[in-house]
């Protein structure tokens, strides 16, 4: 497909499951915009791919975006739009303006989703398409809110502000909790249990378990061989799908909580020995520019 000039090839296969024959990838199908609104951030994580741009003040013009929007839906490039950062609730207006452009330009048929903190969930439920989002990925790294706070090295959000706001959203499946496995923290099958335990207590419905990307040496030393726990035999858990597209690996399942009540689980897991080359998405930056990102080496449209 070529975009702004520029030629981009999109990934040869769909995700497959355990051993199906691959499906080739259909161009119409599009891929994801990560539009990250802000630099910024409010903590201070150790494993933050973001880390030495955290100070950044960034100026994310709405024009531009929506320009960039327009142009890509009608190239048919996209499949839907995730926002991120940096945090970007740390600006609630600009999110809920952004969000307001996807939903402008795209309709409401292709997936709008928002990753954050959670520092200011509370704030979300004032967004005006707070019910046509896909899913809020909450960044929760531990049930213990002590543990939490020292991973972020910063205040989050405690549980009993979580039973709160889950009670008040409308779409209960809307919360996705995010956690990345870090040895010392959620790092065992046991853990990653009672981790799904308490989220179950929370009225959540499905967590995340995220493998730690080796880009720093605390990356490295708090790596968990998260493909050895998830694809091992484990009681009350039910794995559904392993998915494959040659170069990535990703699996989910349901685990049975003591309440007798299905928790979805999706872990994204690691192998070291394969090369990840693939053009997964676009990357809309906080300082206007539109590039490639996670997999293969960036190309820079504008
Ligand atoms: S919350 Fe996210 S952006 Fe902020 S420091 Fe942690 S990893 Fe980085």
């Amino acid at each position: 497909m070529e975009i702004y000039g520029q030629h981009i090839t999109f990934p040869a296969y769909f995700c497959q499951m355990n051993d199906l024959p691959l499906v080739p990838y259909e161009k119409e199908h599009g891929i994801r915009l990560f539009v990250h609104l802000t630099n910024r951030c409010n903590a201070n994580c150790e494993f933050c791919s973001n880390a030495s741009n955290r100070d950044n003040q960034s100026d994310f013009n709405l024009d531009t975006f929506r320009q960039t929007i327009h142009y890509l839906n009608e190239k048919k490039a996209l499949n839907g739009v995730s926002f991120s950062g940096g945090e970007p609730s740390l600006d609630i207006s600009l999110l809920n303006e952004a969000i307001n452009i996807v939903f402008d330009e795209l309709g409401t048929q292709k997936q709008v989703a928002i990753s954050t903190n959670g520092t200011h969930l509370a704030d979300f439920l004032s967004l005006d398409h707070l019910n046509n989002l896909e899913s809020i990925h909450l960044s929760r790294h531990h049930y213990l809110d002590e543990q939490n706070d020292q991973i972020f090295k910063q205040s989050m959000l405690k549980t009993e502000e979580l039973i709160q706001i889950q009670s008040q959203l409308k779409n209960k499946h809307l919360l996705i909790f995010n956690c990345n496995v870090i040895k010392g923290y959620i790092d065992s099958i046991e853990e990653i249990k009672n981790y799904m335990e308490w989220a179950d207590s929370i009225g959540i419905h499905k967590c995340a378990f995220i493998h730690l990307m080796p880009i720093n040496s605390y990356c490295k030393e708090h790596e968990i061989d998260t493909q050895a726990i998830f694809t091992s035999t484990h009681k009350n858990m039910i794995r559904m799908r392993s998915f494959s597209r040659i170069n990535c690996c990703c699996l989910d399942g349901y685990y049975l909580t003591k309440e007798n009540r299905m928790m979805g689980y999706y872990t994204r897991t690691r192998d070291i020995n394969i090369p990840c080359n693939d053009v997964k998405g676009l990357i809309y930056t906080a300082d206007n520019h539109l590039k490639t990102g996670y997999g293969a080496d960036a190309t820079h449209f504008f």
